[in-house]
């Protein structure tokens, strides 16, 4: 086992991506994908149509890099060129292969008979092996030659993701000596970046152990401390540790712990099953984040939730255990507006502020305000719900 974690390169191919029509989310998915698996993505690159082009690029990330994972252009028209592309960049010719003609004509006979055109779409260097498609026409291809690899999927994402899953990452893992990352995160509300920096101290200033990097990310679901190591995972598990017991009750979760999901659970803790929502200048955003989140025991249920366009409508929202009122402000000149949070619950569960402040712009302001509005749910229910306990001494 050596330390080297090996380069990998993603090219999206397809005109359409360099003019902005479709965005490239094949290689948000590669990049994560082949990380999380123990690569290190030295590059992204999206190139146009162009077998030119592609030959070059292809010749190049083959000379630096020990796998290109390429999407795109493996369609049967004749601007799709990816194949070509790479036949030339290894120096070899296209052929017809027998049992793709024959694997085509098969997937065809479904659907009446099959354009000439899609005939391209057989065709295969002698180093390719051929990666299935279950769910399109156009076939994948894995080269591995002179030390490095080239996989080619197509550039519609649930067949590249279908490929990956089913073919190329299992491949992947036999092929090269790998080393997992190991990713964990704690998620905070209530704090900003520079803020919780300051709290963290040390931890964030000098990274306690080699190897381990650390990240602190803004998101609309509150700051996430990201850390990521190759090595020893246990190492990790220690830091989140410390830092769930440096930032206390701003911590809501780690991991995949979602916001609305633990507010609706401390809900539930706190003796309310069901809750609905009354909102304000939101555009429902708080409706709409709440019934993303599946039902679960243990989890209170969204109920409903009435979006109104001011104040002065008065209508009742649908019938629950707790009501959760949001009215958010209009934005000041400097872009910041404040929330005004309230909470209609069972005995001791109860909260009303006027004080939350919102950050940002757009969808974005909106998405903030319902999501500090769920924060506020969560503490004002963790507090009920440890006042109930019985662990307490009564008052
Ligand atoms: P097919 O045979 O299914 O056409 P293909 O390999 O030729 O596969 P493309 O023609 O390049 O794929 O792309 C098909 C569609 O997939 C595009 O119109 C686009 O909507 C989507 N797509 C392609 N590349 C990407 C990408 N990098 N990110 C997101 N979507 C993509
Ligand atoms: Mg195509």
């Amino acid at each position: 086992v050596t330390d080297a974690v090996p380069r990998a390169e993603i090219v999206s191919v397809g005109s359409e991506l360099l003019t902005g029509a479709t965005v490239d989310t094949n290689a948000a998915f590669l990049a994560g994908e082949l990380t999380r698996l123990g690569f290190e993505v030295a590059g992204v690159r999206q190139l146009a149509d162009d077998r030119r082009v592609l030959a070059t690029a292809f010749a190049e990330a083959r000379a630096r890099s020990a796998l290109v994972v390429v999407s795109g252009g493996l369609g049967p028209t004749h601007d799709d060129l990816t194949r070509e592309g790479l036949a030339d960049a290894l120096g070899e010719s296209l052929a017809e292969d027998p049992a793709l003609v024959e694997r085509l004509r098969k997937r065809f006979r479904a659907y009446g008979p099959m354009p000439a055109t899609n005939l391209r779409q057989a065709l295969r260097i002698a180093s390719a092996q051929v990666l299935e498609n279950p769910i399109g026409s156009a076939p994948g291809w894995w080269v591995d030659r002179d030390d490095s690899v080239v996989a080619l999927l197509p550039g519609v994402p649930s067949e590249m993701r279908r490929m990956w899953t089913d073919a190329v990452s299992v491949r992947l893992t036999s092929r090269f000596d790998l080393r997992p990352l190991h990713v964990r995160t704690v998620r905070t509300f209530g704090l900003g970046e520079s803020m919780l920096a300051e709290r963290l101290g040390e931890l964030v200033a000098t990274p306690p152990r080699r190897g381990v990097t650390i990240g602190i990310y803004a998101r609309d679901d509150g700051v996430h401390v990201r850390f990521e190591t190759r090595a020893d995972g246990s190492v990790v598990d220690a830091l989140v540790e410390r830092v769930r017991s440096l930032l206390g009750d701003d911590v809501y979760g780690t991991d995949h712990d979602e916001l609305p999901r633990v507010a609706l659970a401390a809900l539930a803790q706190a003796g309310a099953a069901s809750v609905s929502t009354v909102e304000v200048g939101t555009d429902g955003a708080l409706a709409a984040i709440l019934a993303g989140v599946p039902a679960e025991d243990g989890v209170a249920r969204f109920a409903g939730g009435l979006v109104l366009a001011d104040t002065s409508a008065v209508s009742a929202p649908p019938p629950a255990d707790a009501v959760l009122r949001l009215v958010l402000q209009p934005a000041s000149d400097s872009g910041r507006s404040r929330a005004e949070v309230s909470l209609d619950g069972p005995p001791s569960l109860s909260l009303t502020t006027d004080r939350v402040r919102i950050h940002g712009s757009g969808p974005q302001r909106l998405r903030r305000s319902a999501f500090a509005a769920l924060d506020q749910v969560r503490r004002a229910a963790v507090e009920s719900a440890a006042s109930r306990s019985p662990h307490r001494a009564p008052l």
